[in-house]
């Protein structure tokens, strides 16, 4: 679904991804972990074209994204990689005024042009599997943080994306209402969607994941099954990371 190979990205001076090689398969659930400032915003931003690599490529689904800008049609390429790539972040990002049923149904009636009462019927259903079906007529600022964060991640499903990328969706809750939002995410991991996602929830990346990669200061350290990982962690780094997230 999307293959990172020898990707690289600097900002001026700033070396922030490192010869990057990753290959995620249909249905992976991959958990991304690392220090502050690793660059695991940064990969999840090429895989989703808010950056472009400065070497190397990332091909999602059909797209080859690379430095070269040799692309017959970059703004084409960069409209497939956000059809083919849903990103929630941590900052829920909503439109605050619009209620929460425009919210949604906006993204599918301008980008795909679909009809307003498909789309509300769309945004319905997204709505009823998030949980929120009594919200539509709200505005964002009139529900909680959990319910603002479920309320983006139906309006990212909306646009029916192949891939799910999540960073740091819970990192801006109050401990309380992180739940809800990874019983969100766990259900759509169950329901098959492929799912890469940054979070500081260590139990989720235990019990949900099929794969944890551990970056820090721009590579991959580390990647192996959450069993691997966190069982029996191969480097000194990983085993400090872990240490501080106890
Ligand atoms: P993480 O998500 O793991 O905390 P980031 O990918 O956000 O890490 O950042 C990695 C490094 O890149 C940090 O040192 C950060 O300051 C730097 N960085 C990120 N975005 C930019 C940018 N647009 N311009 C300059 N530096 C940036
Ligand atoms: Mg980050």
């Amino acid at each position: 679904m999307i293959e990172c190979i020898n990707l690289s990205k600097q900002f001026d001076d700033l070396v922030v991804l490192k010869d990057i090689y990753l290959h995620i398969r249909p249905q992976e659930i991959v958990v991304l972990l690392g220090p502050s400032g690793s660059g695991k915003s940064t990969l999840l931003r090429c895989m989703n074209g808010l950056e472009e690599p400065t070497k190397g490529s990332v091909r999602v689904g059909s797209v080859k994204w690379d430095a070269t800008g040799n692309l017959p049609s970059k703004k084409q390429a960069l409209r497939d990689i956000r059809t083919f790539t849903g990103m929630v972040f941590q900052s829920f990002n909503l439109f605050p005024h619009m209620t929460v049923l425009e919210n949604i149904i906006m993204p599918p009636m301008t980008v795909k042009k679909m009809p307003k009462a498909q789309a509300i019927q769309l945004a319905e259903s997204l709505l009823a599997k998030v949980g929120l079906q009594d919200k539509m007529y709200e505005h964002p600022s009139r529900l909680s943080g959990g319910q603002q964060q479920r309320v983006a991640i139906a309006r990212s499903l909306a646009m029916n994306p192949q891939i799910m990328l999540f960073d740091e969706p819970t990192s801006a809750l109050d401990p309380e209402l992180t739940g809800e939002v990874l019983a969100v995410m766990k259900q759509l991991a169950l329901e098959g969607m492929t799912m890469i996602v940054v979070t500081h929830e260590m139990k989720f990346a235990r019990e949900v994941s099929n794969r944890v990669i551990f970056m820090s200061d721009g590579v991959i350290q580390e990647e192996g099954t959450p069993e691997q990982f966190f069982d029996q962690p191969q480097t000194d780094r990983a085993r400090k990371f872990l240490r501080q997230m106890d």
